[in-house]
């Protein structure tokens, strides 16, 4: 991970090698998705508009202030969902990452507007509860970003089922908004599949917050 010394070089070349990697879990197609990080105060990178993921490189990434404004010398177009990103830093100072995906399982659980209920533990993890659904918002303005900011305001979950479109998640990190799309991605196949069977088992809440604490306090080296 790119340390804040390391400057702006580092933030694109670790931006450009996490766009991969949502190539590789299999959670975009074609040039949708998109990733951003926070660069200092009052600017972040994200990946430019319409450029496929085999093309990116770290100079790729676009720069922009907090309104979604590319800063001077930016060769390229943000993303089209830029100013969703943007919302999201302004209204979020603990923000560091967002990312977008249209990931198949989750965005099935969004076209039907339903959270995916808390029944793994790997979620209780993670996510520690359900992870919800946001408002349908068109794209371009504020209100997708709104939509995120408020769903996500009163539940643990640093990810939200944006009705009829697909997930955004956040992080403290560029890194961390992307394990939780990866981690949403997976819980939503599993839980899908649970139901293609029957019903599955809910979880105490006692459990859930026990689990939920461990994992994001004592978890890892
Ligand atoms: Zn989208």
């Amino acid at each position: 991970m790119p340390e804040p010394g390391d400057g702006i070089a580092a933030l694109r070349t670790e931006l450009a090698a996490l766009h991969r990697m949502l190539v590789d879990s299999g959670l975009v197609v074609w040039t949708a998705g998109n990733v951003s990080a926070r660069a200092g105060d009052d600017a972040f990178l994200i990946k430019p508009s319409g450029v496929p993921y085999e093309h990116l490189t770290p100079d790729s990434m676009v720069l922009c202030d907090l309104e979604g404004k590319p800063a001077d010398g930016e060769q390229l177009k943000p993303s089209s969902d830029v100013f969703a990103h943007a919302y999201v830093y302004r209204h979020r100072p603990d923000v560091g990452g967002v990312v977008h995906t249209h990931s198949t399982y989750a965005t099935a659980w969004a076209a039907r507007g339903e959270p995916v209920p808390c029944v793994l533990t790997a979620m209780a993890d993670e996510f520690g509860g359900e992870i919800p659904v946001g408002p349908f918002a068109l794209i371009g303005g504020d209100e997708i970003g709104r939509g995120i900011v408020e769903t996500l305001d009163g539940h643990r979950s640093p990810a939200v089922l944006m009705r009829n479109h697909g997930v955004f998640t956040i992080g403290a990190d560029a890194r961390a908004a992307v394990k939780a799309a990866v981690m949403c991605e997976d819980v939503a196949r599993t839980v899908h599949l649970s139901r293609q069977l029957g019903e599955p088992q809910p979880m105490d809440a006692a459990d859930i917050d026990r689990l939920y604490d461990r994992y994001q306090n004592a978890y890892g080296q």
